[in-house]
């Protein structure tokens, strides 16, 4: 079994989809690790296959003048260069944030519906205070409205945002 890179912005890529087991060969280094990375490319010509390799060493980003994400927020320029350049994305239905917190960005740990929002009470009263109770009952991991949840790497908080089309 291969051992994907560690991303510290993002931990678990498989449980989330933007990494996904495919045979297909990477654009950037030619090679058929077992993975691709499955999010979006913020590039000017787009390869279409990227290995999770190529994310975490910053060769793809290099390469393909590529960014993954966009950090949101005040932290630390290396930060978002690891974040923006060297993690994997996820897919929203809108322009994707990254969330930060303690001066740092947060660990991504997945679209989330209600029932999982509501295990972070933190996370939730973020969401009722911008959206309303009505609108976080709707939220669907797998549909829409959805909810992007994070974890802070310092502190116990959880962090959350929504999206829809
Ligand atoms: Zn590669
Ligand atoms: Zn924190």
């Amino acid at each position: 079994m291969t051992t994907l890179p560690v991303f510290r912005y993002h931990p678990e890529p498989l449980a989330t989809g933007s990494v996904v087991p495919s045979d297909a060969p990477c654009d950037c280094c030619g090679r058929r690790r077992g993975f691709v990375y499955d999010g979006p490319v913020y590039a000017v010509a787009d390869p279409s296959v990227l290995c999770p390799w190529c994310l975490a060493d910053g060769r793809a980003a290099e390469r393909y003048e590529a960014q993954f994400t966009e950090t949101e927020g005040q932290v630390p320029m290396e930060i978002r260069l690891e974040v923006d350049r060297r993690t994997p994305g996820f897919h929203g239905w809108q322009q994707e944030r990254w969330l930060t917190h303690c001066e740092d960005a947060a660990a991504f740990l997945g679209r989330a519906g209600a029932a999982e929002v509501r295990r972070h009470p933190d996370a939730l009263a973020d969401l009722v205070a911008e959206f309303g109770e009505e609108f976080c009952a709707a939220l669907d991991a797998d549909g829409q409205p959805t909810a992007y949840l994070f974890a802070c790497l310092h502190c116990d908080r959880h962090l959350a945002y929504a999206d829809f089309t």
